[in-house]
C-alpha cells in the first residue's frame, strides 16, 4: 500500500504516519524529518536548507524531487510506505506519478486558526521526535520528554511569523493538489479537528475499505 498524507501543518500528518506505519508495517517517509536531520547532522544538503525551511519556504522542487526519488529506490520501500508531507507542489505531484503507483492519498482537514494554535503550541522532542502540546498534550514534566527525558523545543518554523508564511505557502502551492489527486480518484478526506484517535480511527476505516 502506497499512501500519500496531504493537508496543512499541524494537521497532525506526522503523528498520524507514525501510527499508520506501526498499524500497517508499511515506511514512514517525512521529508521534513529528512531537510530537518540532514540540518541538525549540517550535512551539505543541510546547510542547503537550513534558512528556507525556518522562514517557513519551500525547498526547491529539484532538491527535493530527486531525495525522494532516491529514497524510493531502496528496497524498504516494497512493503509499501506513506509519504508525509511529499509531494507539495503540483510539481511533485506530476514527478511522482511518473514513477510510483499510488493508492490512496489522506486529505487532512483543519481550519487556520485551529492550525495557528496548535503549532504555536507544539513541543518536539530534541532525542525521539516525539511531539506534545504545551495544553493539549503536556508532558508530565515542562519541557522534558515523558520517553526519554531528553529536552523539548521549539521548532523555529513553528513560531508565528513562519507558521503565517507556511500557510500562505501551502494555500498557493500545496492545496492545488487537492484537486489534482480528487481528479484521479484517489483522495480521501478526514476531519482532523477533533483529536489523535478520531483521526486515527478514519484514517483505519478508509484503508480497511480500501484493503478489501
Ligand atoms: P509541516 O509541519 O509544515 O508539515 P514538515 O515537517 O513536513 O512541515 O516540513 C518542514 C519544512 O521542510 C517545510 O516547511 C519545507 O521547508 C521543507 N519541506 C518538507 N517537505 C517538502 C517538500 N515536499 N517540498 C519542499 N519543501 C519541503
Ligand atoms: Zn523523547
Amino acid at each position: 500500500m502506497n499512501l500519500i498524507f496531504l493537508g496543512p501543518p499541524g494537521a497532525g500528518k506526522g503523528t498520524q504516519a507514525k501510527i499508520t506505519s506501526k498499524t500497517y508495517g508499511i515506511l514512514h517517509i517525512s521529508t521534513g524529518d529528512i531537510f530537518r536531520k540532514a540540518v541538525a547532522d549540517r550535512t551539505e544538503l543541510g546547510k542547503q536548507v537550513k534558512e528556507i525551511m525556518e522562514r517557513g519556504d519551500l525547498v526547491p522542487d529539484n532538491l527535493t524531487i530527486s531525495l525522494v526519488k532516491e529514497r524510493l529506490t531502496e528496497d524498504d520501500v516494497k512493503q509499501g510506505y506513506i509519504l508525509d508531507g511529499f509531494p507539495r507542489t503540483v510539481l511533485q505531484a506530476e514527478k511522482l506519478a511518473e514513477f510510483q503507483r499510488i493508492d490512496a492519498v489522506i486529505n487532512f482537514r483543519l481550519s487556520k486558526e485551529e492550525i495557528i494554535r496548535r503549532l504555536s503550541g507544539r513541543r518536539i522532542c530534541s532525542g525521539c521526535g516525539a511531539i506534545y502540546h504545551i495544553t493539549d498534550y503536556p508532558p508530565e514534566v515542562p519541557g522534558i520528554c515523558d520517553k526519554c527525558g531528553e529536552k523539548l523545543y521549539h521548532r523555529e518554523d513553528d513560531k508565528v511569523e513562519a507558521v503565517e508564511k507556511r500557510l500562505e505557502v501551502y494555500n498557493k502551492q500545496t492545496e492545488p493538489l487537492i484537486s489534482f489527486y480528487r481528479k484521479r480518484n484517489l483522495l480521501y478526506d478526514i476531519d482532523s479537528s477533533i483529536n489523535p484517535e478520531n483521526s486515527e480511527q478514519q484514517i483505519m476505516k478508509i484503508l480497511d475499505e480500501i484493503n478489501k
